[in-house]
């Protein structure tokens, strides 16, 4: 039997042993990153670095970091998905490559001083080429060299075996994926010959090495990248459940207690309601030990969909103590890697229990109404929409008594409902944004018009790509953060600052129209704002230089600014980056 913090040791150990300095393990909310919720992978936090920043530790590195991924939600319940899970990492900045990266992998793996795997339960993929980048043979001869027999090497097209960039543009390249073949399937096979492509769960995938070595430009060609980068990614949970034979992640160390709590207390959930249950609560426990509380918006509201599905699942779930106990079991799994999991363990369960007085509240209301809406026995997809948008009482709970009455629902009509529900409040939030900035002194309005000429310039400077993200604007200062994939050379800035500044000593009229949407986007405006046609929405224009939509104040000649000046370019997330300036 080998546990989660043996092979946690073991990685960190053995790529210490290959001259990798230990990084520490991030929070899940990606600090200073409005764009990204949750940290979703190991090299998520090395994005700057990956980009070509110098990283203070070196050019090789390793660490463990924990993830959550909202993508895989409905994934949960098969053997090898989980929403929370902890990845193993190894990075080469410039360093080492392809064949030295495979053959530490195939080292680890299977040399019997270290996890001992039996080869020939192992295959790999390897990127096929096509008309961007050729067939990545340099990783497939590296596996040959390691003793991996041909027909386990399967070659696989950029869906598959390809990663990046991360916005339109900027540095990506092929992957190799390794797989344990556990010889089980629990699904029907989607490939004949079943290999890593299929999906019916007997191969499961354990390790990722991205070579990044390509950069993709901005008329989609790609070419070879100065610093080759290498970045590695293993499932802590499911390579510990290969390593003992075990047929799912919810056998190993990190997640077993919980099932086996919640199989003790709640004796009647069907076996893949008790994995929901023990991966979203265990997930919950981590988001929230990191600083997150449910909302009804962004990283809040996910992680109060987390809670809210185990809390649908089950009347018992709908206890104090039963979630706390499972809270609790969460903190002694982790006291040891992530000591706050234990000792805020107070906060921890109080948070889990607000959001549980909340829900038995709307819980009951809507419970009622069903059970009157399930006695035609049907119940129509406007119906649950409507339990869900005036009763505030979630679909799957919905799916549950349906479950337990024999009632049916229509979830395709609920679907349609929802998407039209989205739509409308997509149109309120233009509404507000309509109402344009709140702080209107004459410091805020100089800053706002600096921040349309800055875009302008941006995407004269380094292409359209560059379009904005976010915007924060002080009497002081303005933020500014806008897609494009590398850090700005001295000379870009240089050029993007005397833009700005040679439109502000042209003194150019700054004008507002209101407009049809439609006419607004054939005149080529941009802007945050989404409309639609029909809408009448105001445009602000610097002729023959910036056109957006937005709802002002700005000042009326581009001279009322003084001067512009960079006072700070970083990195926000993959391929955001930011800038703060001021006009004096
Ligand atoms: P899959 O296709 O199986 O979902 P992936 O391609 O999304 O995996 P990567 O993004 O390459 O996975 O992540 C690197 C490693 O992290 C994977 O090889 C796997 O071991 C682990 N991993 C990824 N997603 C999950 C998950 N939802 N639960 C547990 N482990 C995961
Ligand atoms: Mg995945």
């Amino acid at each position: 039997m080998i546990s989660t913090l043996e092979l946690r040791e073991k990685y960190l150990n053995f790529f210490e042993g290959k001259g990798h300095a230990v990084i520490p393990s991030a929070p899940l909310v990606p600090e200073g990153d409005p764009t990204a919720l949750f940290i979703s992978a190991g090299m998520h936090p090395l994005v700057p670095y990956l980009l070509g920043e110098a990283h203070p530790k070196g050019k090789r590195l390793v660490n463990y970091q924990r993830c959550f991924r909202t993508t895989d939600i409905d994934e949960v319940g098969d053997p090898w998905h989980l929403t929370f899970f902890e990845m193993l990492g190894n990075w080469s900045l410039g360093d080492y490559w392809k064949q030295d990266s495979i053959k530490y992998s195939w080292e680890f793996l299977v040399d019997k001083k270290w996890l001992g795997l039996n080869p020939n339960k192992l295959a790999v993929s390897v990127f096929a080429g096509d008309d961007d980048a050729p067939r990545d043979l340099e990783s497939s001869e590296a596996w040959r060299s390691r003793g991996v027999p041909k027909e386990k090497i399967y070659y696989l097209p950029k869906d598959n075996n390809w990663w990046g960039p991360v916005g339109p543009t900027g540095p990506c390249g092929p992957d190799t994926e390794i797989f344990y073949d556990t010889g089980v399937s629990f699904s029907e096979h989607s490939v004949p010959g079943c290999g890593p492509a299929c999906s019916c769960g007997r191969w499961v995938e354990i390790w990722n090495n991205v070579f990044m070595e390509y950069e993709k430009h901005p008329d989609g060609t790609f070419t070879k990248l100065h610093q080759q980068n290498v970045d590695t990614g293993m499932g802590l949970e499911r390579t510990t459940a290969v390593l003992n034979g075990f047929e799912s992640n919810f056998e190993i160390d990190t997640i077993k207690p919980l099932v086996a709590e919640i199989k003790v207390k709640v004796p009647e959930l069907d076996e893949r309601g008790t994995r929901i249950a023990a991966d979203h609560i265990r997930a919950a426990t981590m988001i929230i030990m990191d600083g997150v509380e449910p909302s009804n918006k962004d990283r809040g509201y996910l992680l109060r969909r987390l809670l809210r599905k185990v809390m649908s699942q089950h009347p018992q779930l709908r206890e104090a103590e039963v979630l706390s106990d499972v809270v609790g079991e969460v903190g002694s799994i982790f006291k040891n890697i992530y000591p706050k999991a234990e000792s805020d363990q107070a906060r921890i369960k109080a948070v889990v229990n607000a959001e549980l007085e909340k829900f038995n509240l709307t819980f009951i209301r809507g419970e009622r109404h069903f059970r009157a809406l399930a006695e035609k026995g049907t119940i129509t997809g406007k119906e649950s929409f409507d339990l869900y948008s005036s009763f505030g009482f979630p679909i799957d709970a919905t799916k549950e008594l349906a479950r337990t009455s024999g009632a049916t629902v229509d979830l395709e009509e609920f679907e349609q409902e929802f998407k039209k529900h989205q739509e409308v409040s997509r149109a309120g939030s233009d509404q507000k944004f309509k109402g344009g900035l709140a702080d209107q002194s004459e410091a805020t309005t100089k800053l706002h018009t600096a921040t349309h000429m800055l875009q302008a310039a941006l995407r004269i400077t380094l292409g359209e790509h560059v379009l904005q993200k976010g915007s924060n604007i002080t009497p002081e200062r303005l933020r500014f953060d806008f897609s494009h994939p590398d850090k700005l050379t001295p000379d870009q800035l240089q050029a993007v600052e005397d833009l700005v500044n040679e439109k502000i000593k042209e003194d150019l009229p700054v004008e507002k129209e209101v407009v049809d949407y439609a006419e607004g986007v054939k005149r080529g405006a941009i802007g945050v704002l989404e409309g639609k046609p029909g809408d009448q929405v105001s445009i602000y224009s610097i002729p023959e230089f910036s056109l957006e939509f937005c709802g002002g104040p700005h000042v009326t000649h581009t001279g009322a600014l003084g001067h512009f000046k960079v006072i700070r370019e970083e990195a926000v997330s993959a391929g955001v980056r930011r800038i703060k300036a001021v006009v004096d």
